[in-house]
């Protein structure tokens, strides 16, 4: 129970608190923690003495409280907890609480390098069933190794972000043709963030995880088919996907999804010693995609068939560095149906069987459209955790 107002029984309630950086009126950017409908100023917190964590709260980022690691994200969340929940704490806590509606929220972390991974089955299948028709959907090293590449850190924006239409080549009957792209897409994706480094030449163990991820926010990976489809092979995605990547203005911390872990798909053939995972571990995350308001899809995260622990193992077993900030993403999220497919490709079939929605008739985006992605999971005896939302609205291009 807390005495803020109205976040008891909210999916932002003292077993949630995430993290975030928020600017309110003239003040400087700061890291703030959300409970209910309100922030915590956490830089005023710290430099009142509620709450200590090497001065890393009074940053406009969340990398040097990232960088601390796990005993202290426990404890300043323990302390947190605290200073919420007793009543005592009401009178010196009170005041740094700020309305939610009063803040702006900007991106909470600094993006140091960031990967994209391709870990639904059901996704990488029904993209193989639509770009290659009569083959087998899946590729032979698929079920080996967690696929993935690097993307561009520098053009991952905060929720809310406009995202103008790309332009480059599109394949056309008569050859390659320039302009905007006709086929903009999203990707409804889980992305983990890093905290801890590791040395360069080593690996991070799969047991390791948890020592060095700090926590979850959500993804939108837009993706321009056209543009990617011409220009994938042999090196794969480059200009279809690095105009601008968007993830939750929140960062929930592991800990706050602890009730959330579940066994993930059983893995047939068996995995690389590196890769296995005992106990073998996904996230029961509840995804929602909304086109223009409307529900038209229910990602279920659980059915992810390489789990976060495994993508953090593979991306590291060559030896290369984990950098405070690092993000990589789960891949689209996709379940068996078609209520459950995290990319407009496979919800209308790479185009061929168009969605109604409210305003009209989509295959693809059209300009002034928005997509948010919402989730939740399930939080301590029998209450729901959300996690930030992730919104975005296309521009025309430029
Ligand atoms: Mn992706």
């Amino acid at each position: 129970m807390t005495w803020v107002t109205g976040a008891d029984g909210s999916a932002y309630g003292v077993t949630n608190l995430p993290y975030g950086v928020f600017v309110h009126g003239e003040r400087e950017p700061r890291i703030g923690v959300r409970v209910g409908d309100f922030v915590l100023d956490l830089a005023g917190a710290e430099a009142a003495g509620l709450v200590l964590a090497a001065g890393a709260l009074g940053r406009p980022t969340l990398n040097a409280f990232m960088a601390l690691g796990r005993p202290q994200w426990t404890a300043v969340r323990q302390r947190l907890t605290e200073l919420l929940t007793d009543p005592a704490h009401r009178a010196a806590v009170e005041p740094l609480l700020v309305p939610l509606g009063e803040v702006r929220l900007l991106l909470p972390f600094e993006v140091a390098d960031y990967v994209d991974f391709y870990s639904s089955e059901h996704h990488a299948a029904n993209v193989g069933q639509i770009f290659r028709p009569g083959q087998p959907p899946l590729l032979p090293n698929w079920r080996h190794l967690p696929i993935g590449y690097h993307g561009r850190a520098g053009t991952v924006v905060v929720s809310g972000t406009p995202v103008t239409r790309p332009c480059g080549q599109r394949p056309g009957p008569e050859g390659p043709t320039y302009g905007p792209s006709a086929r903009l897409d999203i990707e409804a994706e889980v992305g983990f963030v890093v905290g801890v480094p590791s040395p360069l030449g080593s690996r991070v163990s799969v047991d390791d995880f948890a020592d060095h991820v700090f926590g979850v926010v959500l993804v939108n990976d837009w993706s321009a088919r056209d543009i990617q489809a011409w220009e994938y092979q042999p090196l794969g995605p480059f200009l279809g996907k690095s105009f601008a990547t968007s993830v939750s203005a929140w960062v929930t911390p592991l800990d706050a999804l602890a009730d959330a872990f579940r066994p993930g798909p059983e893995q047939d053939p068996p995995v690389a010693d590196y890769l296995r995972d005992v106990p073998h571990l996904g996230l029961d995350l509840r995804l929602q995609v909304e086109w223009n308001g409307e529900r038209v899809s229910e990602p279920p995260f659980a059915t992810m068939y390489w789990t976060p622990a495994q993508q953090l193992a593979h991306l590291t077993v060559n030896g290369a560095s984990l950098r405070t900030g690092d993000l990589y993403a789960s891949g689209t999220v996709s379940g068996p149906e078609r209520g459950q497919v995290g990319s407009f490709l496979e919800l209308t079939w790479g185009g061929a069987e168009p969605v109604k929605l409210d305003g009209g008739t989509r295959t693809f985006l059209e300009d002034g459209d928005t997509v948010t992605i919402t989730a939740t999971a399930p939080g301590p005896d029998g209450t729901t955790v959300a996690l930030g939302e992730v919104t975005g609205t296309i521009l025309p291009a430029r």
